[in-house]
């Protein structure tokens, strides 16, 4: 459902990523992870048409979405997106937040689908519950919810545990993570947590500096890193 071919961006003067390569395949669930400003955040933003390419190309469905020439807009690329500083629309219950991206769609069929995207995720009986009444946990839970509740074929995550306490961490990840292999959508989730990465991901694509180091399974990656920098980014798990 993805196809990333080298990929570049740079801030100014200043590249960020240079020459990254990136496939999901349909249902896959690949991790990107890397230290703080390697560059994550920076590849989810392009392949969401939230940054413009330097160069290099980004397909989303067999189709071009970005190359330095053009750039399909956000909205028109058809993905979910789940963020960590995502934020839930106070005025709006749970039921309309979700089901906020669903235009073009008759009333009664937007309200069915928020409310299958809710029961999934496990939280149909808040639909008609406000934002500020629901943990920080089932927070997170509703802004996956609105992320499929469109059905789109890859969902891009970043970060989107990381706010939460440790205990409950683990567990909303669980949850989630269930959820989506339930669904069968691609996911590229963004992490600088090596256990979530290996714990959740079908396959781990490591970062630093704005370029990969290594892509592969989570055992792969972990018995057989590449460099010492890669190995590093993995464990012993630390
Ligand atoms: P973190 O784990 O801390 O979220 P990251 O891997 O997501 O890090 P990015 O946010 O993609 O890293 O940042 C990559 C590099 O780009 C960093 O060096 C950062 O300082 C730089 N950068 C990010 N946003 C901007 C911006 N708006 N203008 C200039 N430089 C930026
Ligand atoms: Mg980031």
């Amino acid at each position: 459902v993805l196809s990333v071919e080298g990929l570049g961006f740079a801030y100014g003067a200043r590249t960020v990523l240079s020459d990254i390569d990136l496939t999901v395949d349909p249902g896959e669930l690949v991790a990107i992870l890397g230290p703080s400003g390697s560059g994550k955040s920076t590849l989810l933003r392009l392949i969401a048409g939230l940054e413009r390419p330097a160069g290099g190309r980004i397909a989303i469905g067999g189709t071009t979405v970005a190359d330095a020439r053009s750039s399909l807009p956000a909205e028109r690329r058809g993905l979910g997106l789940v963020f960590q500083e995502d934020a839930l629309f106070p005025h709006l219950t749970i039921l309309d937040n979700v089901a906020f991206g669903l235009k073009g769609l008759p009333r009664s069929e937007r309200r069915a689908r928020a409310l299958d995207a809710l029961d999934r995720l496990g939280l149909a009986d808040r639909a008609d519950d406000w934002p500020h009444r629901l943990s920080g946990g089932e927070q997170q839970r509703v802004a996956v919810a609105r992320a499929l509740a469109p059905r789109p074929a890859l969902v891009l995550m970043d970060e989107p545990f990381s706010r939460l306490d440790s205990a409950l961490r683990q567990q909303i990840r669980e949850d989630v993570v269930a959820v989506l292999r339930d669904t069968g959508v691609g996911v590229v989730l963004v992490t600088h947590d090596a256990e979530e990465a290996m714990s959740s991901a079908d396959r781990l694509v490591l970062m630093a500096d704005g370029r990969m180091l290594q892509t592969g399974t989570p055992e792969a990656c972990y018995h057989r890193p590449v460099s010492v920098e890669a190995g590093r980014l993995l464990g012993p798990l630390n």
